[in-house]
C-alpha cells in the first residue's frame, strides 16, 4: 500500500523552485472567521506525456493566494461529484502520474480532472472548480486523449454583459442533420456571445419499397429498399418482382360471315400477344334464309314468284321471278280445253293445249287466280297441261276462265263444270252422300290459300319447265 496511493512526481519545478518559498498553513490564525474562497485557479493546458503513457503534464494559471492549498480531483462525471482520486497539496504540481492500481480502476473510461483551492485550516472550505480536462484512458490502462471539457452549459451568473448577471441563451441549428452525418446546434448569449456547440443526432436512413422496374407479363421487375430522404438504395435490399404471367381473353381476329369461316385466338390483354397454338376457327353461321313473298301480278303491275334470301348477306337462293300483267299480257291465242264441259264425279282429267305461239308458260289462272302446280300434271314437250280430277271437283259449278300465262302471251279457254246429273251417274261416290270425296272444298274454293300456293308452284313449274327443255 505504499506504491498503491498516487504516487507523484514533480517535474517542472525548475525555475518555480527559485521563486517564493510556498505558503504554509502554519501562518493562518485559527481564530480568524471563515475565508471567503478565491476564484478558481484556471488550468492552461493539461496534455498527455508523449514519454509515459500514464503521465498527465498540467499548467496553472498561478498559484493561488496566500493560506490555500491546491487539490486535484479525478472524477467518473463531468460535474467533478464522483472522485475516484483526490489529491492535496500546500504545493502546485504541474504533473501527474497515474498508479497502476489508479488506472486497472479506470481502464477502458473517460474520467474527467480538475482543480480547486482549498483553505489551510479546513478542506471544507474550498474555491470553485477550475476548468475541467476529460482524460481517456484505453484498454491498457494508457492515456490516450486528453482536452478541455466544454459540453457542460456554463455556470449562470457570470455574464458579464447581461443586465442580471445570467447568459439569456438562444438555440440555433448552424447545420442540419442527415441521414447520416450529425448536425450542430449552437447555444449563444445574446448578451455577451458567449457561445457553445452541441452535436444532433444524425437522423438515420427512411427506408421504404421502391420499385425500379415493373415486372411485365414475361419479364421480372426489381424492388428495392431507397431512404425517402436522401434517396439512397440499401446495399443488398434489391429483390425480383414475379413476372406477372399473360392475361388471355378471347379475341376475334376475323368475324365467321354466311360462308366463310372466322377466325379467333387467345390475346393477352396487357400486353397484346397472341397465345401460341390458340388460334380457333369459328364455324360460318350459314345462311338465315327468309321468303320473300311472290306478289301476284294485277291488269296493271307485274307479279313476282316468291324468293328466298338470306338476310344477312343478301344472297338470293331462289330468285324471284317477274310475272307478266294479267289480262294485257302479250297477244292473245287460243286455249283448247278437252273436254270443255265437266261434270263433277266424272274422275277424268281435263287438257288445256295452247294454239302455237309460245312454247313456254310461266303459270296457269282460273278466274284470274293462279292455280297451283299440284294441281295439274304437265307433258313433256308440249304446253299441254291436265287438271286433276281431285282439283276439278273443288271448282264451282259454272263457266270459268282458264289462261295459260305465258311472258309473250296469254292463251285463254273456258272450262264449264256441271254438276252431277243424278246420284246413278255418281258411281264413285257413297250411296246418299251427295258430296264427293273431295267435296269438302267444293263452293267453298280457298282462294287466298290456294294463292299462296300458288307462288311455289309456279316456281316448280318454272324450273320443271326449263328441266324438260333441256331434255327435249
Ligand atoms: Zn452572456
Ligand atoms: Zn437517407
Ligand atoms: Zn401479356
Ligand atoms: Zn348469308
Amino acid at each position: 500500500m505504499k506504491k498503491d496511493t498516487k504516487k507523484r512526481i514533480l517535474v517542472w519545478l525548475l525555475m518555480l523552485s527559485l521563486l517564493l518559498p510556498l505558503p504554509g498553513m502554519t501562518n493562518v490564525a485559527h481564530a480568524e472567521p471563515t475565508p471567503t474562497p478565491p476564484s478558481p485557479p484556471s488550468l492552461t493546458e493539461v496534455i498527455p506525456d508523449s514519454g509515459q503513457s500514464n503521465h498527465l503534464i498540467m499548467w496553472c494559471s498561478g498559484w493561488g493566494p496566500e493560506g490555500w492549498g491546491h487539490m486535484w480531483r479525478l472524477s467518473t462525471s463531468p460535474d467533478m461529484m464522483s472522485p475516484i482520486w483526490d489529491d492535496f497539496t500546500d504545493e502546485y504540481v504541474n504533473s501527474v502520474e497515474f498508479s497502476e492500481s489508479l488506472l486497472n480502476l479506470i481502464e477502458g473510461m473517460m474520467v474527467y480532472l480538475a482543480a480547486r483551492y482549498f483553505h489551510g485550516s479546513s478542506s471544507d472550505i474550498v474555491s470553485g472548480w477550475s476548468n475541467i480536462y476529460s482524460v481517456e484512458i484505453d484498454d491498457n490502462g494508457a492515456i490516450t486523449n486528453v482536452e478541455l471539457y466544454d459540453d457542460s452549459p456554463p455556470p449562470p451568473g457570470d455574464c458579464l454583459d447581461s443586465p442580471n448577471g445570467e447568459h439569456e441563451w438562444e438555440t440555433e441549428v448552424t447545420k442540419e442533420p442527415t441521414c447520416t452525418e450529425t448536425g450542430v446546434k449552437s447555444t449563444r448569449c445574446k448578451h455577451c456571445g458567449k457561445q457553445n456547440q452541441e452535436e444532433i443526432p444524425a437522423l438515420g436512413h427512411q427506408w421504404e419499397r421502391k420499385v425500379k422496374e415493373e415486372a411485365s407479363c414475361t419479364e421480372p421487375g426489381v424492388a428495392s429498399m431507397v431512404c425517402k430522404r436522401c434517396g439512397l438504395e440499401k446495399s443488398g435490399s434489391e429483390e425480383t418482382i414475379d413476372p406477372l404471367g399473360h392475361q388471355w381473353e378471347r379475341k376475334v381476329k376475323e368475324e365467321a360471315t354466311c360462308t366463310e369461316p372466322g377466325v379467333a385466338s387467345m390475346v393477352c390483354k396487357r400486353c397484346g400477344q397472341e397465345k401460341p397454338g390458340s388460334e380457333e376457327m369459328i364455324d360460318p353461321l350459314g345462311h338465315n334464309w327468309v321468303t320473300v313473298p311472290a306478289k301476284m301480278p294485277t291488269a296493271t303491275e307485274f307479279g313476282q314468284t316468291e324468293g328466298v334470301r338470306c338476310d344477312m348477306c343478301e344472297t338470293w337462293l331462289v330468285t324471284p321471278q317477274q310475272l307478266p300483267k294479267l289480262g294485257s299480257e302479250g297477244s292473245e291465242h287460243e286455249l283448247t280445253v278437252e273436254p270443255s264441259v265437266w261434270t263433277q264425279g266424272s274422275n277424268v282429267s281435263v287438257n288445256f293445249t295452247p294454239d302455237t305461239g309460245f312454247a313456254d308458260f310461266s303459270h296457269v289462272t282460273v278466274d284470274d287466280e293462279i292455280v297451283d302446280e299440284s294441281n295439274y300434271d304437265t307433258r313433256e314437250g308440249s304446253t299441254t297441261i291436265a287438271f286433276r280430277p281431285a282439283f276439278l271437283e273443288t271448282m264451282p259449278v259454272g263457266t270459268h276462265t282458264v289462261k295459260m300465262v305465258s311472258p309473250s302471251g296469254t292463251a285463254r279457254g273456258a272450262l264449264e263444270i256441271k254438276a252431277s246429273a243424278t246420284q246413278d251417274t255418281a258411281k264413285e261416290t257413297q250411296p246418299g252422300d251427295t258430296v264427293p270425296v273431295t267435296g269438302e272444298d267444293r263452293g267453298n274454293y280457298p282462294w287466298p290459300a290456294l294463292t299462296l300456293l300458288a307462288a311455289g308452284g309456279i316456281l316448280l313449274l318454272l324450273r320443271k319447265r326449263r328441266l324438260s327443255r333441256q331434255k327435249s
